[in-house]
């Protein structure tokens, strides 16, 4: 016999955490999570949460800046629903407790880069993520939901097609269990850990992709993945991000002779979107023999940079760097997964029962390229809908689906060479931030395709956490070349180096199907 809930949820960021607070007064919950509570991506956000809640700003100006981010690929509809639904999105999180930074008795508003006018809603200063992760969590933990941590989600369990279950694995005691549920959300974020430079922390392995594509869901837009520029470059140290909103607040890019170079790529300078700024980045990097190049914000006062950015000031202190007085040395990450499980505007899968909201989900609101502090965002107003939708199962909602052109393609066989390096974590690191990483070509993509399948076929059946995680992240990284291999474009977060432009053609989604 065993234990059955109303919903199961996997994964313990916003997404999991938001979602299990509305479920539960629908229903049972059990949240699943593969670590402790607070082993997340949310912990580490910094700059905020997009919202029109400004004096001069609108919904409509906040739509305009998504699409134009999202370079030709948003779903309209989608992007509608994010930003009227936003300032409610927002009361409810002020409601939870989520104390949000003020001037002036008024909550204070930031600029990031593509935004037109400041809107970006922060706490603790460049703290946001973690005032949200504590601040939900503490509400979980007083309120009648069952957690487990330790505990990973290995496979969707269905039945006649739609969900019924779940198998963990007690990443503990190495037991395996099943649950059942009505409804199950998979919440489990991103997959930073494909690249070897990340922002993203050691549970971003896109288990999410890799549990849902291989119960037969759709997952969509892959190819985008977004690399953030400026990533603290200090040896022997993990990337840790230098937010946005210190290029709002006026941080200069300079090469190692002090130049100041982004004019020279762009009207936008140092405020253009993230993709732009990596790539003149790298440019610049090529351009001067360099591994990086610099954030210079010792113009701003040192009790702005302090009070405004104490994570980054802390971090950067604690490393031997007071950048209040030196350039910060900084070079680009992997950051965001764009793409994801396909879900309509309700957040349903097209396995019934079956939702997904946050990194893992792809609402089609973010296009080819995320505006900056459009994901937290993103999860408010899309966790928010699959509980309302959960209520109302058995009415007629009427949903959505992203994007109205698109390819469908499965996974086929691929050659494989001989000399395949072994499968690894340090080399599937490598592999994809050379050949998959911020600027691709066929060549190089085909390779990662072929050395990740043959992969596949290799890896043993996984046992415990870390050889699950690579096997999904091997199945993921796969999903992503091949829909690189298939985009023969550039657009937004993903550039061909064989095919630098754009081309109305392309104007479409890749679905991956296991066929
Ligand atoms: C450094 C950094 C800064 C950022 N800054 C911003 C920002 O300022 N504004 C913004 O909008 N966005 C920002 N982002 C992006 C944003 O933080 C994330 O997209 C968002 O927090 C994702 O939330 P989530 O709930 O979907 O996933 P996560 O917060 O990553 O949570 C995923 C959860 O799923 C669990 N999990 C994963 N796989 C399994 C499994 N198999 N079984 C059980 N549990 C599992 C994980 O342990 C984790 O608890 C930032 C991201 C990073 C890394």
């Amino acid at each position: 016999m065993i234990n059955h809930y109303d919903y199961i949820m996997v994964g313990s960021g916003i997404t999991g955490l938001y979602c299990a607070l509305l479920a539960q007064e629908q229903g049972s919950v059990l949240l699943i999570t593969k670590g402790s509570v607070d082993d997340c991506n949310t912990r580490y956000a910094q700059g905020g949460i997009a919202a029109a809640i400004g004096k001069n700003d609108s919904p409509e100006l906040h739509f305009k800046d998504t699409l134009a981010a999202g370079d030709g690929l948003c779903d309209e509809e989608a992007v509608r629903i994010l930003v009227d639904e936003a300032p409610d999105r927002i009361t409810d999180l002020v409601n939870l407790g989520v104390p949000f930074d003020t001037l002036d008795g008024e909550i204070d508003l930031t600029l990031e880069a593509a935004h037109s006018v400041p809107r970006i809603l922060h706490a603790g200063g460049d703290a946001t993520g973690e005032y949200i992760e504590v601040t939900l969590s503490e509400r979980v933990r007083s309120a009648k939901i069952q957690v487990l941590e330790d505990h990973l989600a290995t496979d969707i369990i269905l039945q006649n097609g739609g969900v019924s279950g779940l198998k963990t694995l007690d990443c503990c005691s190495g037991s395996t269990e099943e649950f059942g549920c009505r409804f199950l959300l998979l919440a489990t974020g991103g997959a930073g850990q494909l690249f070897k430079f990340s922002t993203n922390p050691e549970v971003a392995t896109g288990d999410g992709i890799a549990l849902a594509f291989r119960a037969g869901a759709e997952i969509v837009d892959m190819e985008f993945f977004q690399f953030h520029p400026t990533a603290l470059y200090l040896p022997g140290v993990t990337p840790f991000l230098i937010s946005e909103a210190v290029r709002g607040k006026g941080g200069i890019l300079r090469n190692k002779e002090g130049y100041r170079f982004m004019p020279d790529y762009t009207p936008q300078a140092e405020l253009a979107s993230r993709d732009i700024v990596t790539r003149s980045m790298l440019y610049e990097m090529e351009k001067t023999g360099t591994d990086n190049v610099f954030l210079d914000v010792t113009h701003l006062l040192p009790e702005v940079i302090a009070t405004r950015f104490p994570q980054i000031y802390r971090f950067c202190l604690d490393h031997g760097l007071d950048i209040t007085r030196e350039w910060i040395p900084v070079a680009p990450a992997a950051h965001y997964m764009i793409g994801g499980i396909r879900v309509n505007s309700w957040g349903e899968t097209n396995i019934s029962g079956l939702f997904a909201a946050g990194e893992v989900a792809c609402t089609g609101a973010h296009g080819a390229n995320r505006l900056a502090s459009n994901s937290l965002l993103e999860v408010l107003i899309f966790g928010k809908r699959i509980i309302q939708k959960t209520r109302r199962i058995g009415e007629s909602v009427v949903a959505t689906t992203p994007g109205s052109a698109e390819i469908c393609h499965s996974l086929k066989t691929r050659q494989f060479a001989q000399d395949m390096p072994a499968a690894g974590l340090s080399a599937l690191k490598q592999l994809l931030w050379d050949k998959a990483g911020i600027i691709r070509s066929g060549e190089g993509l085909t390779e990662a395709a072929n050395t990740l399948a043959a992969w596949q076929q290799s890896l043993p059946p996984p046992q415990d956490r870390q050889s699950y995680e690579l096997t999904n992240l091997v199945l993921t990284g796969r999903l992503l070349a091949e829909a690189a291999l298939l985009r023969e474009e550039s657009r937004g977060a993903h550039f061909r180096s064989d095919f630098p432009r754009s081309s109305p053609e392309w104007l479409k989604h890749i679905v991956l199907t296991t066929g």
